[in-house]
């Protein structure tokens, strides 16, 4: 089997020291390689090598193949640990990493390309048992085609794009006379924004939650569930808290949700670390997409559950099989995670800057993934989330005094943070209730603001 000794880690940020920490306790060496603008950079200075790969701009940087490749062989690693964003969910980037006899600590690039393509990963998570959101069974171009599925999945309808993302490229449509506008509309933006009109409909889910299930294949007909996460706590479709468990999902749905999930996996043949992301209404899950890579709130689970899931990922690209079977997978507590990020908690501007003093809480199970530290310039050019902050306690009210205390603590001097945003959820007596849906906090900011 393939031991990984030297890794290099294609990411900037809190995720590139996470994957650090887990490569140091596994006596695996580090390769940090970044822009000329994280120079300073928490994980460049405690990576083992450090190499500069390109200007700030990310196109020139983090999403420099050939520069990565490079550094790899430069510095003589054996692995690359993509992370999340920039070429994690890139098979191209995977195939390439791979032909240099390098190993891709993520998916087949197979799988990545399959879910990577919104049409073609709803026709195989449909043929691997997971549930639909019901409408088109691929792509649509005749506004006829279009008007007998949406009557059939029943109006409001959504129009998406095949290649869309970050929540981009979406139309909600109330009644047939709409149908054929918005379908234009919702091509030619597609076309401009990922150079692909492709656009497919279904059926507009009006409340729904965001919960997702973590999973983990050993590419060889294996895989776990690792239990759910409740993301519904969205601003613009982008994460803001995330909670494992949901406060809505009983342990027999986790268990049977989570085995058709596993099941799918192993059918597949999946390797590696996956998300499979459903809206959830009425008790009734809809599959909408599968993310081919770590997520940035994967801590909940790991509260949860006790498992390191970078390390568990390094270990199956090493070839080793699945440290836990299903029935070993135990779920204890409740795990709450804030993410911080360098922006004004009221406008949402982005502030960027110099850290001038910087404190994080701590105490008993309060966990801190960020890179900052006092005299750090947070640069200007890349995500705004400085800082993930998550909690654990054995009920879900404990977990959210832990919240309360461990935010109070928290001292981020120099930039305007979100933190202030967070205390105030944590005062809200619907989120306490844990009742909310993916709407709920855009409406709640609503009424802050007014
Ligand atoms: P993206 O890849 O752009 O993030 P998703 O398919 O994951 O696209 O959808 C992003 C968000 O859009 C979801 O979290 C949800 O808020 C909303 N959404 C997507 N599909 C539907 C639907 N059928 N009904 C209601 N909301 C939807």
């Amino acid at each position: 089997m393939p031991q990984i000794k030297k890794l290099l880690i294609a990411n900037r940020g809190e995720i590139a020291l996470r994957i650090h920490r887990a490569c140091h306790e596994m006596g695996i060496k580090t390769v940090a390689v970044h822009s000329t603008a994280d120079a300073d950079a928490m994980h460049v200075r405690l990576a083992d090598e450090a190499i500069c790969i390109g200007p700030p701009s990310a196109a020139e940087s983090y999403l420099n193949i050939p520069n990565i490749i490079s550094a790899a062989e430069i510095s003589g690693a054996d692995a690359i640990h993509p992370g999340y964003g920039f070429l994690s969910e890139n098979a191209k980037f995977a195939e390439i990493v791979e032909l240099h006899n390098l190993i891709f600590v993520g998916p087949k690039p197979e799988h990545i390309r399959t879910m990577g393509d919104k049409i073609e990963a709803k026709r195989t998570a449909g043929a691997l048992g997971l549930p639909l959101v019901p409408g088109s069974d691929g792509a649509v171009s005749d506004v006829d085609e279009a008007k007998a599925i949406a009557e059939r999945a029943g109006y409001p309808v959504i129009i998406k794009a095949a290649s869309g993302g970050g929540g981009r490229g979406m139309k909600v449509c109330t009644s047939p006379d709409q149908l054929e506008t918005l379908m234009a509309q919702a091509g030619s933006e597609a076309k401009a924004a990922f150079g692909d009109a492709t656009v497919y409909i279904e059926k507009y889910l009006g409340n729904p939650r965001h919960i997702e299930f973590q999973i983990f294949g050993d590419g060889k007909g294996n895989a776990i569930h690792l239990g759910e996460r409740d993301c519904s706590l969205q601003r613009r479709h982008q994460k803001v808290l995330e909670e494992a468990p949901s406060p809505v999902i009983t342990p027999e749905e986790r268990a049977r949700m989570g085995g058709i999930c596993a099941r799918a996996m192993a059918d597949m043949g999946y390797r590696g670390a996956g998300t499979i992301e459903f809206l959830w209404e009425n008790g009734e899950f809809y599959f909408i997409e599968m993310n081919t890579r770590l997520q940035v709130e994967h801590p909940v689970t790991e509260a949860i559950t006790g498992l390191d899931l970078v390390r568990e990922q390094i270990r199956i690209a090493e070839g080793e099989p699945l440290t836990l079977r299903q029935e070993d997978v135990v779920f204890r507590g409740h795990a709450i995670e804030c993410r911080i990020n360098a922006e004004d908690p009221r406008t949402f501007a982005p502030s960027p800057g110099l850290v001038k003093q910087y404190h994080a809480p701590g105490g008993m199970h309060v966990r801190v993934d960020s890179g900052l530290y006092a005299g750090y310039k947070v640069p200007p050019y890349y995500d705004s989330m400085i800082a993930k902050l998550i909690v654990y306690g054995t009920t879900r009210q404990g977990a959210l005094r832990r919240l309360r205390r461990a935010l109070e603590e928290f001292v981020i001097e120099g930039m305007k943070t979100t933190i202030p945003l967070h205390q105030a959820l944590l005062d809200d007596p619907e989120f306490q209730s844990g009742d909310y849906t993916i709407k709920w906090l855009e409406d709640w900011l609503a009424r802050q603001g007014g």
